[in-house]
């Protein structure tokens, strides 16, 4: 008891330095698993990827996920303005 096992992580995004338990992490960062991402983009040829983030721009990227799924999920404004 009072050991535990704790994976390092670095942000991508702020280089801050993080330490989760073992049991928080997902199963895709336990030791051993091939690359994995948080957070990967690519529109028009740019890409945008965090290996890892630091729980605070986790929720911001939480937040941006969000309202980006909102907005490209609505209906075109354009194609409601040719129905008149
Ligand atoms: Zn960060």
């Amino acid at each position: 008891m009072g050991r535990q096992a704790v994976i390092e992580i670095t942000c991508d995004r702020c280089t801050r330095v993080e330490h989760r338990s073992m049991s928080d992490s997902r199963p895709e960062q336990k030791e051993g698993s091939k690359e994995h991402y948080m957070f990967r983009a690519m529109y028009k040829g740019k890409m945008i990827e965090f290996e890892d983030l630091c729980s605070g721009c986790e929720s911001i990227v939480d937040n941006h996920m969000r309202e980006i799924d909102k907005s490209l999920t609505k209906r075109s404004p354009i194609r409601d303005k040719s129905k008149s």
